[in-house]
């Protein structure tokens, strides 16, 4: 019995770099070949269903970079491949991450046309002197004429902020999420900033803020969001219900079957009893059974529900108890930092604001 299928469909180009930001990896050329991207997508999508065979598809997510830069028709093309190759279900997640550019917002309702039911729109900062520090390159005004449309259009519609931007207080930060919360979000992901290496602000030297005071404004945040009705389901991710969670993401948490089309984007397929990492439309090598627990326990715990023994045996093959060490475990959870039971094991509200501590002494 297979799980049904993810794909993600990686665009690599942006309008601009944003100093902040490891993903980067291309500017949009002045003359950019589209024909010859969504070529490239579509014969990477009838390789992968050779491989897989007609497998049910749950999810697809247009990611990068800046995939609202293609056009819709391009995202319509790439959609009816999947169609025809694979049994789309009816209801299927397809999402697209957006930037609020007036040019991109103008092609909203043409991304809805062609298939699009889950807009994720970049957005990371509402107040002036945040956008231009991270040196985002939409006003305040354009983000929110993006996010009225991207509320009422969508099915699905969540927006990225960054939080622990330096000097940050939790009272500015807060009235940014207020005004956040006046669109009637279902969903908001919130990523702390951080600097990382080969990034202008790693290079500029830009200092974090405080790992204490990040972490405070995190917990507030949360505690925050959670009496506003969103839930925190993943570390970043935050929904009003289990039907506003990100189908796509939680199939990556969750040690789901995945492909990536695109230059360099990765997959996980599990076929045969074996587990193999895809890149560039084809099979790159099979992956160990111990590898495959390990990337689980690091992606499981990250979600509100933590890691069902079950379902981390059928994914790896490995008996999760077996795996983890259990004195760490046990105490952990006398400190009150995960919670387990013979089933089950998660993080705690306290624990979640030391997740890779868990994580390393349950490898240990
Ligand atoms: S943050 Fe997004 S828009 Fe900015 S450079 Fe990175 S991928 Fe591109």
């Amino acid at each position: 019995m297979f799980d049904d299928l993810a794909i993600y469909i990686h665009f690599l180009y942006c309008k601009s770099r944003c100093p902040y930001c490891d993903f980067f990896r291309a500017l949009q050329p002045k003359v950019f070949d589209e024909e010859a991207l969504v070529a490239r997508y579509l014969d990477e999508i009838r390789r992968f269903a050779e491989l897989c065979g007609k497998r049910k598809v749950k999810s697809v997510f247009f990611g990068g970079g800046t995939p609202s830069l293609l056009s819709a028709r391009a995202v319509e093309r790439v959609l009816a491949e999947i169609a025809g190759h694979f049994a789309l279900k009816s209801g299927a997640e397809i999402s697209l991450e957006a930037n609020p550019n007036t040019f991109e917002k103008e092609k909203f309702l043409d991304f809805r046309r062609a298939g699009v039911n889950r807009l994720s729109l970049g957005v990371q900062a509402l107040e002036p002197a945040g956008l231009k520090f991270l040196g985002r390159i939409h006003s305040l005004d354009e983000a929110l004429n993006a996010m009225e449309l991207g509320a009422t259009a969508f099915d699905k519609f969540s927006i990225d902020l960054i939080y622990a931007r330096p000097g940050q207080t939790w009272g500015a930060w807060q009235k940014e999420i207020d005004l956040a919360l006046t669109f009637g979000l279902k969903h908001i992901s919130l990523y702390e900033l951080s600097i990382e290496e080969g990034t202008v602000f790693y290079k500029k030297n830009i200092e974090p803020m405080d790992e204490k005071d990040a972490a405070r404004l995190y917990e507030q945040t949360v505690f925050y969001l959670r009496s506003k009705g969103l839930e925190r389901y993943e570390v970043s991710n935050f929904a009003l219900d289990e039907a506003n969670r990100s189908v796509h993401n939680l199939t990556y948490w969750q040690g789901g079957d995945y492909i990536g089309i695109g230059e360099g984007a990765h997959g996980r397929l599990k076929t045969h009893g074996k587990i193999y990492a895809t890149v560039d439309g084809e099979i790159k090598e099979e992956i160990s059974a111990l590898e495959r627990a390990e990337e689980l326990l690091f992606m499981g715990l990250r979600v509100r529900e933590g890691i069902d023994a079950e379902r981390f045996f059928e994914v790896s093959g490995v008996p999760l108890f077996d795996f983890l060490n259990m004195k760490a475990l046990l105490r952990l959870a006398e400190l009150n930092l995960v919670y387990y039971d013979n089933c089950h094991i998660r993080a705690t509200d306290k624990g979640f604001l030391v997740l890779d501590e868990i994580i390393r002494e349950l490898l240990e």
